[in-house]
């Protein structure tokens, strides 16, 4: 097969596919990484109704973490595979019409400094959200123009499974997420980060606190701590007092803890075994977990395994909480970002050996599974060490069976399509009488054939008056230079009729691209069929798919337009085809049939014989695809037999049927050979003198 890169429909499907694939990935970036880590979005959508001060919808800031990922994820892989072509831009377009004015306020009045665009996994400027959100707006209403014009990877029967198994993945990954932890970890404390402090007591390593106010960023000394107005933002060592890293290579990554207001160190050991228990908002423990909290603390304690609460509530929340709680183990305070970045969950679970992080669960999880232990009295927390893989290997194991499950699909509904089709083409073949049968009579017939070849251009919207009237003259002159073995016509706009009339000879017929359904009146903007006889053009191309579309003609408006036309003795170019969907599900005899028979059958046979036929299958207009010989033949042979059930054979037999779609020089020739194929109407093709004349030149 030759591929010409530079065909105007391959280019057109180059830029769908690049689009879906761009556009569909992003968004299923975005829904994935942000799905990974259900607690980190909810506290982003946090940051932004506390930034906006929509603080009413905070309860629901739960429901929009859950829904938000699964809605890009979902939505993303259907765009990227081409399900519900329409619907799946129509709702990703609804999403954008909300985020591309959000993003384009957060960039100018920087209310949140990071985005979250696609959560911990990737850092970009609030600028650079805006950017992107302006060109996936561009892309998508490219696609709502273009989209269905590329076919989807599964038929239409099972696209709503491109969207379950999607979903049924990221629903898993975000449920873990949010009862465990997530299974990657894009933040600063992944297991194995060493965050207890080297200096043991020692005082060789100084830090330095950063701290944040109205964009301001500045460090300040231990001794030098700025008031309540500046926001913590991290703790570093002072370069010239940071102990030597230690000989392995764990990643050191302390964090600050605060007894009151004041920065400490050596609170969790080096050595050791440490439970710490995070608590980003206090005052939302219940007292079933409070009580859990408590067996934990007096096992631990009983087991020499210190347990230590770190929380970031307010100090009043905090006295209240340990009244109601009896809570017998000591709480520190922490920077609210650093503590939730450290482990996911309101409590989490955090188990420390030699300082250094090995496992993190939220805490409901961590206490299930130790349960049994703690009822008989054991606190054996290595194994816990293990469990820390188990989210990796599900996030593997899931990603194979989702690409398992995607790519059996496809097989199976590609098989599936394959019988279906074969079986419907016999039906078909029955329905229609013998078709070698048929074609063998068409070929003799062909011999004495009395119909007419025609090639008929149809300019559509193209050309000004001037360079209308421009290539009728160069195809006028082409025309004369040739003995043409067809009829060759040109259909023209309105506007050019008369004109392009008055430089074209006898022997180049003239069409309009439609007229009016009424005879005359009060019909502004209208052209009536006499009208376009009065510039002396003599045929008049009706029922094209485009006016079928976009001007929503029907059997019935068409079955009027063509009477007029008769009426006021110009010859119909009647159009008829089906869409790909129908192409490919096999309905496309009944399709046409039904066409034809609903505009054209309620004329006398004397009528109907005045009548030109073109078969254009939709899928290849203007597409660069063309119906292969065949195809058009065997279709064009099922309309004669249609014609011929209601006419007769000499009725048929006299009618002219061309084929339309693609046609051009190159392909012309082996269409044309077809013995139901009596010439084409051609789009394309026809704007330039020289290629119109190559397809002339092919009878
Ligand atoms: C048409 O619009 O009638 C047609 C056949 O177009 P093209 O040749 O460009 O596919």
């Amino acid at each position: 097969m030759k591929f010409d890169f530079f065909n105007k429909a391959t280019l057109l499907h180059a830029v769908i596919l690049t689009l879906r694939l761009t556009v569909g990935g992003i968004f299923i970036y975005s829904g994935f990484v942000k799905a990974i880590d259900i607690w980190g979005l909810e506290y982003k959508i946090g940051d932004y109704l506390n930034a906006f001060q929509w603080n009413r919808l905070m309860p629901f800031s739960g429901f929009f973490s859950a829904v938000l990922p699964i809605f890009e994820f979902v939505m993303g892989a259907m765009l990227l595979l081409g399900s519900f072509r329409r619907a799946s831009v129509i709702f990703l377009l609804a999403c954008m019409a909300f985020m591309l004015p959000l993003t384009a306020y957060i960039w100018i009045a920087d209310p949140v400094s990071d985005c979250g665009c696609f959560g911990d996994a990737l850092t970009i400027s609030n600028g650079a959200t805006f950017a992107k959100n302006i060109f996936v707006t561009i892309a998508l209403l490219f696609l709502l123009r273009y989209n269905k014009r590329l076919r989807s990877i599964y038929g239409p029967a099972v696209q709503w499974l491109t969207a379950v198994i999607p979903s049924l993945f990221i629903i898993i990954v975000a449920g873990y997420g949010n009862y465990v932890q997530p299974m990657l970890d894009f933040r600063p404390y992944p297991i194995g980060t060493k965050i207890a402090t080297e200096n043991n007591g020692s005082t060789d390593t100084e830090f330095l606190f950063t701290y944040t106010k109205n964009g301001e960023q500045r460090d300040f000394t231990a001794d030098n701590l700025p008031d309540t107005s500046w926001t913590f933002v991290d703790r570093h060592p002072i370069p010239d007092t940071q102990t030597p890293a230690s000989a392995t290579d764990t990643p050191q990554n302390p964090i600050a803890i605060f007894d009151g207001n004041q920065p400490t160190d050596d609170i969790i050991p080096t050595q050791g075994e440490t439970l710490l228990l995070l608590i980003p908002d206090i005052a939302e423990i219940n007292a079933l977990t409070n009580f859990s909290l408590n067996d934990l603390n007096d096992l631990s304690t009983a087991k020499g395994i210190a347990m230590i609460c770190l929380t970031s509530s307010s100090d009043n929340d905090i006295r209240q909480w340990r009244e109601l709680s009896m809570s017998g183990y000591p709480v520190y305070k922490m920077d609210d970002s650093q503590l939730k970045s450290v482990a996911r969950g309101n409590p989490a679970i955090v188990y420390i050996k030699d300082g250094t992080i090995r496992y993190k669960s939220t805490f409901d999880t961590f206490f299930n599974r130790m349960e049994e232990q703690i009822e008989n009295n054991q606190l054996n927390l290595q194994p816990l060490e293990s469990d820390n893989s188990i989210g990796h290997d599900i996030l593997i194991s899931l990603t194979t069976m989702l690409l398992i499950a995607m790519t059996a699909l496809f097989l199976i509904n590609r098989t599936h399509l394959l019988i279906k089709f074969g079986l419907r083409q016999r039906k078909n073949q029955n329905k229609s009488g013998n078709f070698a049968e048929n074609l063998k009579i068409s070929k003799t017939l062909n011999n004495f054939k009395m119909r007419k070849n025609i090639v008929a251009g149809n300019w559509k919207m193209n050309t000004t008056l001037q360079e209308g009237v421009k290539l009728a003259t160069e195809v006028n002159e082409a025309l004369k230079n040739r003995n043409a073995n067809c009829d060759v016509v040109i259909g023209v706009p309105f506007t050019h009729l008369a004109s392009v009339k008055a430089v074209i000879n006898e022997n180049l017929g003239l069409a309009a691209e439609n007229c009016a359904d009424k005879a005359k009146g009060a019909y502004t903007g209208e052209v009536s069929a006499s009208m376009v006889a009065s510039t002396g053009a003599t045929y008049v191309i009706l029922g094209h798919s485009e006016r079928r579309q976009y001007y929503h003609e029907t059997s019935e408006i068409l079955k009027e337009k063509t009477e007029l036309a008769l009426a006021n003795g110009l010859t119909p170019i009647f159009c008829i085809g089906e869409v790909l969907e129908e192409r490919e599900n096999g309905t496309y005899f009944d399709v046409v049939k039904k066409q034809v028979e609903e505009a054209l059958f309620s004329l006398s046979a004397e009528d109907f014989g005045k009548i030109v036929l073109a078969y254009e299958p939709v899928w290849a207009i203007g597409t660069g695809k063309t119906a292969t010989a065949d195809q058009a033949e065997e279709i064009h042979a099922f309309i004669r037999k249609t014609i011929a059930d209601k006419y007769g054979a000499e009725v048929a037999e006299n009618t002219s049927i061309l084929y339309g779609g693609s046609c051009k020089p190159s392909n012309a020739k082996e269409i044309f050979s077809k013995p139901n194929v009596d010439g084409g109407l051609i789009g394309g093709a026809a704007l330039e003198a020289e290629s119109f004349m190559g397809i002339v030149d092919a009878f």
